[in-house]
């Protein structure tokens, strides 16, 4: 049995933070391989190393004044390092840092250093070898992973140690220059690595102790989900819910290895398992609820639309002339609603009116904005009569006027659109209906 562990910016930002981690790795000796990420808040209101190295390279490149933001820097990882007793001096590392800042070596360079220190940190406390993810993770020289260069380099590499440390978020382009992931990118990294060496498991320790049915935003103490298959969470990403970084699925996926969020404060929660496929059915008929304020919908009639063969395909290929891309498209017999994001649509608004107008010579084409899109996840759909009708008596209980509906082939999720302001309340109403009086049931 093989785990990597990857530990996020909140699970590593104080020395109490690191001790935990320290604990759950030494707590499973098949957890060999840990991707540790850049400090992060220790509250509220503090900073996240990466944005502190962004900005005093940022000034340090430019020639302003940044000597006190790098040794507040300097002293996040001082306090750790003293905290842990380590014997590990960073002075020179620093020192190398701040020569590459001002010679100006790159803002991914600058941000990568984070995640570097914090795995020369880790690596330190646990005795376990440090391997520079600059020698095993590439990208191409434009900047895209190499996917095939670094699975063989990193499975080679990793082949002959038993434990490693191997800092997240970044690799290094063929010509050595340092390119990191885009925010959040050390989940990517953890994949990778788990999809190199074949894990059994790909642990994702961060603050929370997995996905939520629903946003706690907006609902109060909401579930946890226990099980989710990666086509679910695809859905639920996309819609909105964040937890893991959208790019660290597709290497695990690809191999068949599990990913499981769990909580860094609460090891005792198992967290959620992300899968390829389940027979475990999930608690609830519904796994998650998610969804995104902000579209706007263009209402196309025209009398006897339905029999004018490429109708749809002028009106989208006015739409793709401006480079604005459809979310969904509901139709009745001489209706088509194009649903877009109304800030990506706003700024050409009377352009596409027009260009429809040419294309297809509608007898009217109307606008309604702020509309909020709410996607019902869930497997269990399928095999279940009368989701759909649920779904709509609570929204009708609740007094939400639906606006549209379009259930996926696959019937694994059914989008409501509503106004905006009816967004929250439909929300609330869904997971009551699914969740709240399933468990009361
Ligand atoms: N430290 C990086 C960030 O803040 C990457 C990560 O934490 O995954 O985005």
């Amino acid at each position: 049995m093989k785990k990597v562990v990857k530990f996020g910016g909140s699970s590593l930002a104080s020395t109490r933070q690191f001790k935990k981690a320290g604990e759950i790795i030494r707590s499973d000796r098949t957890r060999r391989y840990v991707v540790p990420s850049a400090p992060g808040k220790r509250n509220d209101k503090d900073e996240k190393v990466t944005d502190m190295l962004y900005a005093c390279y940022d000034a340090a490149s430019m020639g302003t004044a940044y000597k006190k933001l790098l040794n507040r820097i300097k002293d996040r990882y001082l306090e750790i390092i003293n905290g842990l007793d380590l014997n590990l001096n960073l002075d020179f590392e620093f020192e190398r840092i701040e020569e590459n800042f001002v010679k100006g070596a790159g803002r991914d360079y600058a941000a990568s250093r984070g995640e570097y220190l914090n795995g020369l940190v880790m690596a330190a406390y646990l005795g376990y070898e440090f391997i520079d993810a600059a020698e095993v993770i590439f990208f191409d020289n434009q900047g895209n992973f190499d996917a095939e260069a670094t699975d063989k380099e990193l499975s080679e590499r990793l082949e002959h140690v038993e434990r490693a440390v191997i800092p997240g978020f970044y690799g290094a382009k063929h010509d050595g220059s340092i390119k990191t992931f885009s925010r959040g990118g050390s989940d990517v990294t953890g994949s990778i690595v788990a999809k190199a060496i074949h894990a059994d498991v790909y642990e994702n320790w961060t603050d929370v102790s997995g996905f939520l049915v629903a946003d706690p935003r907006i609902v109060e103490n909401p579930q946890v989900i226990e099980t989710i298959t990666y086509k679910e969470l695809r859905e639920l990403a996309y819609m909105g819910a964040s937890v893991l970084h959208e790019d660290a699925i597709f290497p695990v996926r690809r191999e068949g290895i599990p990913i499981n969020i769990r909580n860094t404060n609460r090891p005792e929660d198992k967290g959620t398992l992300i899968v390829e496929s389940t027979l475990r059915k999930p608690k609830y008929t519904i796994t998650g609820i998610a969804g995104k304020k902000g579209f706007c919908a263009i209402n196309i009639e025209k009398a006897m639309m339905n029999a004018e063969v490429g109708f749809g395909r002028k009106v989208l290929g006015v739409f793709e002339k401006f480079g604005i891309s459809f979310e969904h498209m509901p139709s009745g017999i001489d209706t088509m609603t194009i649903m877009v994001h109304q800030d990506e649509f706003e700024e050409y608004e009377q352009s596409v009116i027009a260009g429809i107008h040419r294309a297809v010579e509608p007898d009217s084409v109307d606008l309604e904005s702020d509309l909020a899109l709410i996607a019902v996840v869930g497997r269990g759909m399928k095999a279940t009569r009368g989701t759909a009708g649920r779904i709509f008596s609570a929204l009708a209980h609740a007094r939400i006027n639906v606006k549209m509906i379009d259930q996926g082939s696959s019937e694994l999720n059914i989008i409501i659109g509503v106004k905006n302001v009816d967004f929250e309340a439909a929300i609330r109403a869904i997971y009551d209906i699914f969740v709240t009086a399933e468990i009361e049931a």
